[in-house]
């Protein structure tokens, strides 16, 4: 899960990583201490270059870039709220990471004397540019080993001790949280000679929730209050099953028929009609969806709820085209109601997604 900038900052301050004074907000402000940057709070990276920081010298210029970002969408996210900032004055900018490497079944702590721009068009132009150091699971960052880090970049040594206490602190916060990410992209040293995480990602692992209080994060409310688990795809066939892999079978037959899934649903287990039909709805809503593959396997799921809930959606979308494939808990149910409201099924997945995208490419 990724947290917003003004999170992942929060977490980093609470950790001794001084950021910029900012406010959170969704609309416009009374008031301003001088100049400012207005920062687009979406869950994508180059904002920057994508029109998603401003600048605004004045509570006037700042009021309108707030109006013009509030609403708008960067890198196709939709902008709900601004973190509103003081403008830092920009000596250096710098680059620390910190990611989970899954091959190498360790953390990788990463510094970089050019920041503030894309780190992996660094990577590829000069990638002796990049300092790694890699930490064995159940070992320590201790801050020699950062100072080690920053001789190899070349930083100079009345920075060192500075710049290794905070990559020491970006650690220890990402631990804490059990992160997958962390980054301060820039680690800005200002013209005053201050360090201040100009900006912040904290990507956390969603299996470590039940050590921490993630619910506080504006994500992990998204998620709780979705009942299915829902990926929006670009083509015409919604996919819905219950079980992960069931979906994802489904989305391969209905690929193999010369279909193209509009997304992956998985309604989970034990739906009951109000959720299938939200389900149906949330996965037809898109008007580029002609038709929906439903694939269940009764278990706890019950088929003829699954049925009442596609007929419900068909009464307020009478246009979509349905092929539906079920067995199991009350198939038999189930069946009867979608033959008295003509829908059909078939007996296999393979028949059911063979009709549908004949029907939906013809
Ligand atoms: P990103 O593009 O999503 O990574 O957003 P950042 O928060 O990193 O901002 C992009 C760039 O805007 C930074 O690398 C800085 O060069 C610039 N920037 C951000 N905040 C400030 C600021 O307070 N003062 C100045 N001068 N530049 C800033
Ligand atoms: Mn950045």
């Amino acid at each position: 899960m990724k947290l917003h900038e003004y999170e992942a900052k929060r977490i980093f301050n609470e950790n001794g990583i001084p950021i910029p004074k900012g406010i959170v907000t969704k609309t416009k402000l009374e008031d301003i201490e001088g100049p400012v940057v207005i920062k687009a709070q979406v869950l994508v990276g180059g904002r920057g270059k994508a029109g998603g920081i401003l600048f605004a010298d004045t509570l006037n210029e700042a009021n309108s870039k707030i109006e013009s970002l509030i609403g708008k969408e960067v890198k196709g996210e939709h902008v709900e709220s601004l973190l509103i900032e003081e403008k830092i004055k920009i000596l250096k900018e710098y680059y620390v990471g910190v990611v989970v490497d899954r091959n190498e079944k360790n953390n990788v702590v990463i510094f970089s004397t050019e920041g503030g721009v894309d780190i992996e068009e660094i990577a590829r132009t000069s990638p002796e540019k990049i300092i790694k150091y890699p930490v064995e699971a159940g070992s320590e960052f201790l801050p020699y080993n950062a100072r080690n880090m920053l001789k190899k970049a070349g930083l100079s040594s009345e920075e060192i001790p500075k710049v290794a206490d905070i990559i020491c602190k970006v650690y220890s916060a990402f631990k804490k949280m059990d992160g997958v990410l962390a980054e301060v992209n820039p680690l800005v040293i200002t013209s005053e000679g201050k360090i201040l995480a100009a900006d912040a990602v904290l990507n956390v692992d969603d299996d470590a929730y039940f050590k921490h209080s993630y619910m506080e994060f504006e994500e992990f409310k998204k998620q709780e209050k979705s009942e299915f688990a829902y990926v929006e795809l670009d083509g015409d066939i919604a996919v819905i099953g219950n079980g992960a892999g069931l979906t994802l079978a489904s989305m391969d037959v209905v690929k193999e028929f010369g279909g193209n899934p509009a997304c992956f649903l998985d309604i989970g287990g034990g739906a009951t009609r109000e959720i299938v039909k939200s389900a149906l709805l949330k996965a037809t809503a898109r008007n580029s969806v002609k038709g929906a593959f439903i694939n269940i396997l009764g278990g706890i799921t019950r088929c003829d709820e699954v049925s009442k809930g596609i007929v419900d959606v068909l009464k307020e979308k009478p246009e979509l085209k349905f092929a539906v494939r079920m067995m199991g808990t009350n198939e038999k149910e189930g069946r009867e109601i979608l033959t008295k409201n003509n829908v059909s099924y078939e007996n296999s997945m393979e028949d059911a997604a063979k009709a549908l995208t004949k029907i939906i490419n013809n």
